[in-house]
């Protein structure tokens, strides 16, 4: 059988998901193209990336980046735009069968939403994004017939346990988790730690962002949330455990009571490049997973006690409307204050659950709702810090 080869807009090219994802598409030139590069500010490593891989078009966001990345690039055929609306209008080119979403943060919802109004393949590595406005993506996605391929190792373990499975009812889904760098601290060691030590995570190498939110649980909380959205559940659907080798990636259970995992090394690789082949599974020369080398496989119940992130995620879950959207923002902030030094560990979800008891509430929130919500949750997450 022949496989069309399928162009790849990539938004986010210069993060750690971004030049994985490259290196997914590299090694299958058959079926993979980058048709569209975008990154933030990363103006060299944008132009490096040009060259290497010779896309249709590449957009830098930050207008003032233009110049040099044109010029650099004028002996070669690419298309150069900059801004935020270069970014969303590229994103309408024919060309473009699946664009991957590996954007930080809230900055993913504008540019998903319009490759979703554009009729395009959602391979979603940027979680905000339902974490945010999960009712109004995945209704858009619905009327536009847009699939949602999921990134995020968990979600892609789900996703790939359900395939032959679309009919059969979910009982429950079991997220797992690593636990991060400080699992079984308690609050009085985890009051001193500093970035550094919170930037090692034991089993991945990821953005500093999800690094951060993986070792305050906040990550699993957010993957609690993009998974009620993606796979149609309710909170008490959503099970965490602690798995430390990071070996199951997530589990599917069943009405009969069966459990399905999907399990291999942790290598990001993988869920990213199902998401680009599904239906159909490309060799990969990924490094195999070794039953001898792993003698024992560990669970166990999450300490929401000492990490709150993972509480306060189930609770904004269950509270709906625009809560999810101010855990998110308040995070955000509370993430890059740590990141700068300003605050301290445990100040981070201080900062989320303040904001979530003093922001106003909005059961059904539209879009402009959302942008307000993340607006002034920030405003004040900032209060609380300075
Ligand atoms: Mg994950």
């Amino acid at each position: 059988m022949n496989t069309p080869q399928k162009k790849i807009a990539v938004l986010g090219s210069t993060g750690s998901i971004g030049i994985q994802a490259l290196d997914v598409i590299a090694s299958h030139p058959d079926l993979l193209q980058a048709e569209v590069l975008t990154a933030n500010h990363n103006a060299s490593l944008l132009i490096e990336q040009a060259r290497k891989y010779n896309p249709n078009a590449v957009v830098i966001a930050n207008e003032s980046l233009y110049e040099q990345v044109k010029q650099v690039l004028a002996d070669t055929d690419v298309k150069v735009y900059a801004g935020e609306n270069a970014l969303c209008s590229v994103l309408q080119m024919d060309s473009i069968d699946i664009v991957l979403t590996a954007l930080v943060g809230y900055s993913g919802l504008k540019p998903t939403i319009s490759a979703i109004e554009a009729g395009k393949s959602i391979a979603l590595a940027n979680k905000e994004t339902l974490v945010v406005a999960g009712d109004l993506i995945t209704r858009l996605a619905r009327e536009k017939g847009v699939n949602i391929y999921p990134v995020d190792s968990e979600h892609s373990a789900i996703f790939q346990c359900l395939v032959g499975e679309f009919h059969n009812k979910i009982e429950k889904i079991i997220l797992t988790a690593s636990g991060g760098p400080f699992r079984g601290k308690k609050r009085d060691a985890l009051a001193a730690v500093t970035k550094a030590q919170a930037l090692k995570h034991p089993n991945w190498t990821m953005g500093a962002k999800v690094t951060i939110d993986s070792a305050t649980l906040m990550n699993k909380g957010l993957e609690v949330i993009e998974a009620k959205w993606l796979f149609g559940l309710t909170p008490d659907q959503v099970d965490v455990v602690v798995h430390p080798q990071s070996i199951i990636h997530s589990l599917v259970q069943f009405e009969d009571g069966s459990i399905k995992a999907q399990m291999g090394l942790p290598d990001m690789r993988l869920p990213i490049q199902f998401a680009f082949s599904y239906p159909e599974r490309f060799k990969s020369d990924f490094p195999r997973f070794d039953f001898a080398q792993y003698p024992s496989l560990t669970f166990e119940k999450p300490d929401t006690e000492t990490f709150r992130n993972l509480a306060l995620a189930f609770e904004a879950l269950k509270k709906a409307g625009n809560m999810p959207c101010v855990l998110n923002a308040a995070n955000e902030i509370a993430v890059e204050a740590f990141l700068k030094d300003k605050i301290g560990f445990l100040k981070m979800p201080e900062v989320v659950e303040e904001c979530m008891a003093k922001m106003h509430f909005v059961p059904n929130p539209t879009l402009e709702d959302y942008v307000n919500t993340d607006r002034e949750t920030r405003i004040k997450a900032y209060e609380l810090i300075n």
